[in-house]
């Protein structure tokens, strides 16, 4: 068991890559706190993991707001006596989020708050308790548009995971003799409730689909494999980085017809 006797606290358990995360650590001998917004996702993840034979506590956390995401790390050293591993991965995309020309205040502000700030309150209040535990694992999730650009754009969204990766990076280097490895994940696109809506009409799908080397989207349980290796002491020596689980789609030029 790769994380055995570990905890883990993985924000935006209730769906996705947040999920499958959760289920695949718990399977792999780890302790999980599942925080989401939604409390209903998060008690139904840590109850499919219970039932599985795991070890999972639910709780309801707003990962924009100070106070929620202090919540949420008093909680697992309460529930389980410390923290070993985070994975700061909720965030949200919104479908009024464009060009920068169009993009509304108020979009910029939400996008930014969920996945910028979000991630910031989540290693602010993390850190101190992977300090108490001796140091651990915080992967921070970001994804492949903070390396690329779109015609079809998401000026916060890429903003904001721009940001994760240049926070990461900082993180990384401030903690690494305390024992703390901080790293980006960064996704090509999943099938997750997410993009849903955006995959359902063939037109974008397909506008998407043609620059992925492989043809296909990913699944969330590969983003979960990703984030295993960065969690558990096999990534020991693995800090600071921006880690592409992208099917390929930052090496291609053209890819295969
Ligand atoms: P998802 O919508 O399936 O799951 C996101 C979860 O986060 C939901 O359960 C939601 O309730 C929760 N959440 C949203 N706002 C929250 C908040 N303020 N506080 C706490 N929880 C909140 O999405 P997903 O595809 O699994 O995305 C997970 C992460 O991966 C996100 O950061 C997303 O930006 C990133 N990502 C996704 C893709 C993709 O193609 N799906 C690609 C690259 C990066």
């Amino acid at each position: 068991m790769r994380l055995k006797d570990k905890v883990a606290l993985i924000t935006g358990g209730g769906s996705g890559i947040g999920k499958a995360s959760c289920l695949l650590f718990a399977k792999e001998g780890a302790k999980v706190v599942v925080v989401d917004l939604k409390q209903e996702s998060a008690e139904a993840t840590a109850d499919e993991i219970r039932n599985a034979g795991g070890d999972a506590r639910a709780f309801a956390a707003d990962v924009s707001k100070a106070k929620d995401a202090e919540g949420m790390v008093r909680f697992a050293e309460e529930q389980y006596g410390a923290l070993h591993v985070a994975f700061n991965n909720a965030g949200v995309f919104h479908p009024d989020d464009e060009s920068v020309t169009t993009t509304s205040e108020e979009i910029w502000d939400m996008v930014i708050d969920v996945n910028l700030k979000g991630v910031f309150f989540g290693c602010k209040y993390q850190i101190p308790a992977l300090l108490r535990a001796g140091g651990g694992s915080i992967i921070n999730t970001a994804s492949f548009v903070a390396v690329m650009g779109a015609a079809v754009p998401q000026i916060a969204y890429t903003a904001s995971k721009g940001g994760v990766l240049a926070m990461t990076r900082e993180i990384a280097v401030e903690f690494a003799r305390q024992n703390i490895r901080a790293n980006s994940l960064c996704p090509g696109p999943v099938e997750t409730p997410l993009l849903a809506e955006l995959l359902a009409d063939p037109a974008r799908r397909q506008r998407r689909l043609v620059h992925i080397p492989p043809g296909r989207f990913a699944r969330a349980e590969e983003m979960a494999n990703a984030a295993l290796f960065l969690a558990s002491d096999e990534s020991s020596f693995v800090n600071g980085t921006s880690f592409l689980v992208d099917g390929g789609i930052t090496a291609a030029y053209i890819t295969p017809e």
